[in-house]
């Protein structure tokens, strides 16, 4: 394997002044007796000299990444065997999902075993520096967004917390698409995330599975990711499957020289983990799709029953009492018509004996509000891949209207739920059905569910029903990527205790007395520093850490409202202009999103944001007071150095559309402050911090129906004052878009009717209330003291935003207890 040193990708932190902050980040890490093994220091440079063939000290940094991780693997290996002995002899929850968006894996670890100054001294015995080489670590970006982030952070927890839990999903060579800027438009690259060696997985080819199609058979090979917890022996396991033909090549089409068609077969059955989400606007792109959600499942569930039988026998009758299985989604679905097969072809299982099992074994996660939105497939794909799962489905259709209709409901409704219907089969009625659990993100979002888009599944089986509001992990979302805030509350708090248990902050929240709110804002200004050093080598754009950093970071979605944010930062910039008096407070205003690759109008949002930076930062007046940096290549690692640096959480999605979200709990962890609707986790944020700690604003879900009766966008824009000015600047030569017309589309979307009604996410509507909210919480900072404290509270009362909170409501509905190998 080649080890080249990634340098051509964007450029890195190269001035003096980041390599000084990363550096003291790092060293700012205390490990606070936690350690649990002691041999880097002596095994890094044998691990190094073994990846470079060359002494430690003449090899690239790239090379002491890879020995690094190697080492850790190395310190980890005997744990992670005994976890996994321990766990399949009990009972195991098995959590399936098409994305883990798990960011960096080394200092995550590092972190986690209190080895940070091991590492630190490991590679400073031969002259490198730990942060930079941390920077050599790609991000392992296999999935989209906040979905695929939770499935991460609920990895770590479990991890953490001890519990018996193993994550299944594909080892997508490809991660999610790279997006680069030119001349403001997104363009996408592959993300050849492991092509160079990533130690942090690793390849089982003794557990490989055979996976069956009607038209393809492939080699399932599992890849197997350490999960260190914190604070703790266990590592528990993320299991990655990878498409591999039974054949390296077709021996005889090589030997007569037909050297393409010698390929072909590896190549189709490759594409299967080649890229997370491929283009589905075609049939074949959909046929791709759902052999890849069938691969996983397939592959997952074989191994697990054949764990059972180990341990248990052949007689799955007992399944379940070993064994549940969270489907995060949709994605995973399949698996449930192909454990009713395996029950049934490959262990005996009579109908009703399987489905007994397999309606004790599944339980269904949730993600969107939209009945639109929920994954449907045309029948005629089932037929082609796996005739024998069609006819599982056809069958669970019939016994499920069978069923209903015995429970008196009407046709209309079974047929409304019935999982096939016409030509297609409908994933969520499958999961519903199957199900003996099904939960919501957040609070608003499971009342949403049930009074709306499953409410005809919540007449019939209401105790199914449950909430499990998200959380993220405190290790990697504060304690690694904050390290001052994380000094800070060792010292309030008198020990490192708060990383597992992240509810004992409540207890301070009176504790900020001036000393501490005054460390506050010195820390904060201080991350605002770094990051400044960071966006100006990365981005290019110096920004001032004495202005307010107002941040949006998310993926690039019409419901997101980015747009609104933009129309006010076009209005700000307006009303400068006219009234060069106006007292406006120092702003940097930070974007980070990736738009679907087919997404025309989100690829128009972030031109629309950068030719607005592009006005604003080169206006020699205005940009001494405002600048608006779009971070190209949003992911986990850029969300890391961002969120310690925010003052402003912008969460402004329209009222009843984000399920939950996540990267509000971040920020409200790293002490910035909420700017947003009554939506998802917002509403319980709020909850827990009161009114005179976030900044709430805008319609709320209940008002918007009443609202939109006679909602008038377009007599919004003629009298909100500055609206006109500010859309006009769409189309009147004010702002470029090349001539794509992309700019008009966004101007007509908001005041025309077309395919559907005139500005759908209430844009216009809500400007007025975010454009009064957001100039007085500008007008806030100015009395730091009073800001600080606000920042306390919501550091302070983000306890219940841990996923250790939302996992330890798992396990209730696991039925699963902590399982410590020591
Ligand atoms: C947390 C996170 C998300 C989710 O962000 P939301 O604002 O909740 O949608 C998406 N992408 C990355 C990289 C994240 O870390």
């Amino acid at each position: 394997m080649v080890l080249l040193r990634r340098s051509t990708q964007f450029p890195r932190c190269t001035t003096l002044q980041s390599l000084q902050f990363s550096c003291s980040r790092i060293l700012m890490q205390s490990d606070k007796g936690r350690k649990m093994t002691q041999n880097l220091v002596q095994t890094v440079p044998s691990q190094v000299r073994s990846v470079s063939g060359h002494p430690a000290a003449a090899s690239t940094q790239m090379e002491v990444w890879q020995g690094l991780s190697a080492a850790v693997v190395d310190a980890i290996a005997d744990n992670w065997h005994a976890t996994e002995q321990k766990y399949r002899a009990g009972r195991m929850e098995h959590y399936f999902s098409a994305e883990f968006l798990m960011g960096r894996a080394l200092l995550n670890n590092l972190t986690n075993l209190g080895l940070v100054k091991d590492a630190e001294k490991a590679v400073g015995a031969f002259g490198q520096n730990l942060s930079d080489i941390l920077e050599q670590e790609p991000d392992a970006a296999l999935g989209n967004g906040g979905l695929g982030r939770l499935a991460a952070c609920f990895l770590d927890s479990c991890a953490t917390l001890d519990l018996p839990v193993a994550g299944y999903g594909i080892l997508y060579r490809y991660g999610l698409f790279k997006q680069l800027f030119s001349d403001g438009f997104q363009t996408e690259h592959p993300d050849p995330w492991m092509e160079e060696g990533y130690p942090f997985v690793i390849r089982r080819e003794e557990a490989q599975r055979v996976v069956r199609y009607n038209d393809l058979v492939v080699r399932a090979v599992p890849y197997d990711m350490p999960i260190v917890g914190y604070g703790t022996k266990n590592v528990n396991t993320l299991r990655l499957w990878r498409a591999e033909s039974l054949e390296e090549f077709d021996y005889d089409a090589f030997n007569s020289q037909r050297f393409t068609d010698a390929i072909v077969e590896r190549e189709r059955t490759a594409d299967i983990s080649r890229v997370l989400y491929p283009n589905d606007t075609t049939y074949e792109g959909k046929v791709l799709r759902v052999r890849q959600q069938y691969f996983f499942c397939s592959a997952s569930l074989q191994e697990i029953v054949d764990n059972y039988v180990t341990h248990h026998g052949d007689d799955l009758t007992g399944f379940a009492d070993f064994n549940s299985i969270q489907l995060n989604d949709t994605h995973p679905v399949l698996a449930i018509p192909e454990l009713m097969r395996l029950l049934m072809d490959e262990h005996h299982l009579g109908w009703e004996d399987a489905w007994a099992v397999v309606s004790k074994t599944f339980a269904y996660t949730n993600h969107t509000v939209l009945a639109e939105a929920l994954e449907t497939w045309e029948s005629s794909i089932f037929e082609q891949l796996f005739p024998r799962i069609m006819e599982i489905v056809r069958e669970i259709d019939r016994r499920f209207r069978e069923d209903l209709a015995a429970r008196g409901i009407s046709q209309d409704v079974i047929d409304y739920i019935a999982p096939i219907s016409g030509s297609s089969v409908r994933m969520a009625w499958i999961a519903c059905y199957a199900s003996y659990a099904i939960n919501g993100v957040a609070a608003l979002h499971t009342d949403i569910l049930k009074r709306d888009t499953l409410k005809d599944w919540y007449a019939i089986w209401p105790e199914r029903f449950n909430n499990k509001t998200n959380g993220v992990t405190p290790r990697r979302w504060l304690r690694q990527c904050n390290p001052r805030l994380s000094a800070l509350l060792d010292d309030v708090t008198g020990s490192d205790a708060w990383v597992k248990d992240l509810s004992l902050l409540e207890g301070y929240a009176d504790a900020a007395d001036n000393a501490v709110l005054d460390r506050l804002a010195e820390i904060k200004h201080s991350n605002k520093a770094d990051f400044a050093a960071w966006i100006s080598a990365r981005e290019g754009v110096e920004i001032d850490p004495d202005a307010i950093f107002d941040v949006q970071i998310k993926r690039l979605h019409e419901y997101k409202r980015q747009l609104l944010n933009a129309l006010y930062i076009l209005d700000l910039y307006f009303r400068m202009k006219e009234d060069p008096s106006l007292q406006v407070p120092k702003r940097v205003f930070i974007f980070g999103a990736k738009a679907a690759p087919g997404y025309i109008r989100a690829k128009g949002v972030i031109k629309l944001i950068n030719a607005i930076a592009e006005l604003v930062n080169n206006d020699p007046v205005i940009s001494k007071t405002l600048k608006v940096v779009f971070v190209h290549n949003y992911n986990v690692s850029p969300a890391e150095h961002i969120i310690p640096a925010a003052d402003i959480s912008e969460q402004i999605s329209m009222a009843g559309k984000e399920a939950s979200g996540t990267s509000n709990m971040k920020f409200m962890m790293n002490g910035a402050l909420t700017l947003g609707t009554l939506d998802g986790a917002n509403v319980e944020i709020l909850d827990s911090v009161g009114d005179d700690n976030a900044y709430i604003f805008g319609a709320t879900e209940e008002e918007l129906p009443v609202l939109r009766e006679t909602y008038d966008p377009h007599a919004t824009y003629e009298t909100v004052p500055g609206l006109k000015r500010v859309l006009d600047a769409f189309i009147d030569g004010t702002l470029n878009d090349n001539g794509f017309g992309w700019f008009a589309d966004l101007r007509r979307s908001l005041l025309e009717a077309s395919y559907e009604p005139a500005d759908v996410y209430y844009v216009l509507g809500d400007f007025a209330a975010y454009r009064e909210t957001k100039d007085r919480m500008a007008a806030d900072y100015a009395d730091q003291r009073a800001w600080q404290r606000k920042v306390w509270v919501n550091i302070t009362g983000s306890g219940r935003f841990s996923s250790d909170r939302t996992i330890s409501d798992y396990a209730k509905v696991w039925n699963i207890q902590p399982q410590p190998i020591a």
